[in-house]
């Protein structure tokens, strides 16, 4: 199927007329096209999403959410053919698309769109001098450019909360996962969003992301990402007074301590090391256990391993589909034979898996556990983004604690304890934005998102997503 921009109310052909291919990773197969835009697209979308500003920004609240929540209605009502494109895509099994990322997108958009009914502003009276009332409104135009490893679900992510705060979007998904938004671009038209306010434009990334964050019009930039782009897009961005949210990437710690609930640990841990592959960014990459726990639970953690089921992502016992591209595959096979060069033991895993049928030249690779590693090394400092997951032992909390923060990244970390003072303590000494105490990937809306360190800045979710988009303004009364 061949995708296209969606700009001002209309889906069209990119101005160079030049498209990329568009590759279903469990198959190696071209199985569409995508548009290669480029900055005179970029253009075209910013200026439709001046025009329509004026229009979006000032519209009666419940009508702008009444549209939002259209569109959510419409991704529940489609959530079967949203589903087999997602994982089309990105060779997610099917199962958790239609379980987790689908439903998740419209939650998104109800949510924004909920929340911005429930907006309230300050004023503050000084003692029979004056009153001071605060305004937040809209930005303007938001870039919001959005990576592949969990397509529709962070591409709304990042452009429910702006529009649901009035602002209108030029929005980027990953051209390694374009078909979702593609197929949201139509929803968006059928919910009746009124021209302009959301355009989609389609490409690379140094290409179509670098015209949106150069762009002198769009304002504000929301961005999810690896950091290295990340730290391409602030400065660009910086030198423009641009509004800057930037959720990167994370090398996450899962500590086990010895007084756990073992059967949730171990079981929650397979889930945190290998769901979608080991390619989310939340998913815990190096586990640590506290010594006495230590054997037993990597005789567990390994057992349950070699019985998840890497294979056809449409199948339904299928545990651990294809990973995004052959040049991640690689990548992450790369790293493995670091790990090795490095002096770690492969203790289950480790290859690339060949499946017969129609998935005989897709990218699969086993799930690899790997020890004998100590922090400091690149495979427990860089993130491998697959399934590999690194596993040694700790002696002490603080120990565990100095481990957890030996890290450039600081995004989310797990601990398991029924401890609920060491709960506590260990959460408040780890530099993670997120910590799941005994569950992981639990997301409540309401709470903020985002990375420390070299995962991010800034916060998405709840309120603070919704005020991301707008500017404030106090204006004081002489009474
Ligand atoms: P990426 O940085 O390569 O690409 C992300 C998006 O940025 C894509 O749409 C890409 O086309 C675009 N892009 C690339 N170069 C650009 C540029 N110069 N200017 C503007 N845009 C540009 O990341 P990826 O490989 O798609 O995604 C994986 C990374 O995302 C991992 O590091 C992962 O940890 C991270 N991630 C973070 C979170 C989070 O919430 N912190 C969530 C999901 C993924």
């Amino acid at each position: 199927m061949n995708i296209l921009n969606y700009i001002n109310g209309q889906l069209i052909a990119p101005v160079s007329g030049q498209y990329l291919d568009n590759i279903n990773p469990a198959e190696g197969k071209v199985y569409g096209n995508i548009p290669d835009s480029d900055s005179a697209d970029v253009t075209k979308a910013v200026e439709s999403a001046a025009a329509a500003f004026p229009i979006w920004s000032a519209m009666p609240l419940t009508k702008r959410a009444n549209i939002l929540l259209k569109i959510a209605e419409l991704i529940d009502r489609d959530l079967d053919k949203l589903a087999l494109a997602e994982s089309a895509d990105q060779g997610k099994p099917l199962k958790l698309a239609k379980s987790v990322d689908i439903p998740r997108a419209s939650a998104n958009l109800r949510f924004y769109a909920t929340a911005s009914m429930h907006v309230s502003t300050e004023s503050h009276l000084m003692e029979g001098e004056a009153i001071n009332y605060t305004t937040q409104t809209p930005i303007g135009v938001a870039g919001c450019i959005s990576p592949w490893n969990l397509p529709l679900y962070l591409f709304t992510w990042k452009i429910a909360p702006a529009l649901a705060a009035g602002c209108t979007v030029v929005a980027k998904p990953s051209e390694l996962t374009p078909m979702t938004a593609f197929l949201f671009s139509k929803l968006c038209i059928e919910a009746g969003l009124p021209a302009g306010v959301l355009n989609i434009v389609h490409g690379l990334g140094n290409k179509v992301g670098q015209a949106i964050v150069e762009h002198p019009e769009v304002s504000v930039i929301s961005f999810t990402g690896g950091t290295v782009t990340g730290k391409r897009i602030a400065a660009t961005a910086a030198p423009m007074f641009k509004k800057l949210s930037l959720e990167l990437g994370g090398k996450n710690p899962n500590l086990i301590f010895a007084d756990c609930d073992f059967d949730q640990a171990v079981s929650t841990s397979i889930q945190s090391s290998f769901s979608n592959q080991g390619e989310i960014c939340l998913c815990g990459s190096r586990i640590l256990v506290e010594r006495s726990l230590y054997n037993k639970f990597i005789a567990e953690f390994v057992k349950r391993t070699k019985e998840l089921i890497v294979g056809d992502p449409l199948e339904e016992n299928t545990r651990v589909g294809a990973l995004v591209s052959e040049a991640h595959m690689n990548k992450v096979l790369s790293y493995i034979e670091l790990a090795k060069s490095e002096g770690g033991e492969i203790i289950c895993g480790g290859k690339q898996v060949s499946l017969s049928g129609r998935c005989e030249n897709g990218y699969f690779v086993e799930p690899t556990v790997i020890a004998g590693l100590d922090q400091t090394c690149r495979t427990n400092q860089e993130e491998i983004f697959g399934p590999v997951v690194t596993i040694m032992p700790f002696d002490t909390e603080e120990e565990a604690i100095n481990y957890a923060n030996s890290n450039a990244y600081g995004l989310s970390a797990t601990i398991w304890t029924e401890n609920l003072k060491r709960a506590h303590r260990v959460s408040h000494q780890i530099k993670s934005g997120i910590i799941w105490v005994n569950c992981w990937l639990l997301r409540d809306l309401r709470t903020p998102f985002g990375g420390m360190k070299q995962s991010g800045v800034g916060r998405e979710g709840g309120w603070e997503a919704l005020q991301f988009f707008t500017e404030t303004k106090n204006v004081c009364i002489k009474l």
